[in-house]
């Protein structure tokens, strides 16, 4: 009997899920939050899934700037995809260490550049939440859901993971990778070749990308809420377990979620499902497992 191929997972970690809204910055919250992750992604993983895990960096990122800003009389700033790059480096680390404490089998980062276009009119109206939540509104900040105010950065379309194939080729030798973290680092084609660019990727679109490019089964978005819902956070709020492309793009022209933050998810479901995968599910991690085995979270389907 031909041994059946194994299917891809794309899991698609929160940042907000690794260090969650008003918590101040402390390793020990991080490490301990990506160990809970990890307890949940090992399910997964245990369940004979290649697995492929990208993550957020909303919050390290922001609270990068700020040091950068509180030291720039000292060492000088770095640049927005200098910054994604050195947050891949922290939560992939850290990703790496805990996973690889639980699991048999190898784990290993990818720094991942993500193609925009130069073009992309997003540099001209940024959308994208990083750093700490204010109390009150303020010189670049933005209200983010009913959480408070936030700054707000470009966040130019991702077109192209530029180390797709070769996470591809790392998952058929038995890895479980960890790429596109923050979205990967946004990277625009010059003629002497990429370049990196002031702009922050939306992580669901870049992991919708990277889910299309490798041929992944199914997208698994975990994120700090246990599903998406319609009216979210009024009393009518209702959350939908197993919906349908057309019936999510409905949702979607009816303005149900907001850019930012459940937007890009549903944006990103749609594409995956519209270039050939085969399921969303969007829920939080302590619901991970059992949402794949079609109970509770959020389910998309074409
Ligand atoms: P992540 O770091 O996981 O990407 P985001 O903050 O970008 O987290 O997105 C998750 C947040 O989206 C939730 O915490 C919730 O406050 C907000 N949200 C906005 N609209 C909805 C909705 N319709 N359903 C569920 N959550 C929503
Ligand atoms: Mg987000």
């Amino acid at each position: 009997m031909q041994k059946k191929e194994k299917e891809t997972v794309v899991i698609a970690l929160g940042g907000n899920t690794l260090l969650k809204a008003k918590e101040k910055f402390s390793i020990h919250q991080e490490v301990e939050h990506i160990e809970e992750a990890c307890k949940e992604i090992k399910k997964i993983i245990d369940m004979g899934y290649k697995t492929v895990i990208t993550h957020g960096n909303g919050p390290q990122v922001g609270d990068i700037l700020l040091q950068q800003k509180l030291a720039s009389k000292i060492v000088p700033p770095m640049p927005l995809d200098v910054c994604g790059a050195q947050t891949q480096g922290e939560i992939g680390y850290l990703l790496q260490r805990s996973l690889g404490n639980i699991l048999k089998k190898p784990v290993i980062t990818v720094v991942t550049q993500t193609l925009v276009s130069e073009k992309d009119p997003a540099f001209k109206k940024p959308t994208k939440f990083v750093g700490p939540f204010f109390k009150r509104s303020g010189k670049g900040l933005k209200k983010d859901s009913n959480r408070g105010y936030r700054k707000v950065v470009p966040s130019p379309d991702p077109k192209k993971i530029i180390e797709a194939g070769e996470i591809k080729r790392l998952l058929k030798e038995g890895f479980v990778v960890i790429a596109c973290g923050g979205g990967g680092v946004p990277v625009v084609r010059k003629l002497k070749g990429l370049e990196g660019v002031e702009a922050v990727i939306d992580k669901d679109l870049a992991s919708e990308r990277l889910a299309t490019e490798i041929g992944a089964d199914t997208l698994l978005i975990l994120t700090d809420v246990d599903g998406v819902y319609l009216n979210y956070g009024r009393p009518s709020e209702r959350m939908l377990d197993e919906v349908g492309l057309a019936e999510i793009e409905k949702y979607t022209n009816q303005g149900y979620f907001p850019p930012g933050s459940m937007g890009p998810k549903i944006q990103a479901a749609i594409r995956f499902l519209q270039h050939g995968g085969k399921r969303v599910v969007i829920t939080s991690p302590k619901s991970a497992l059992k949402a794949l085995k079609g109970s509770g979270g959020t389910t998309i389907r074409r």
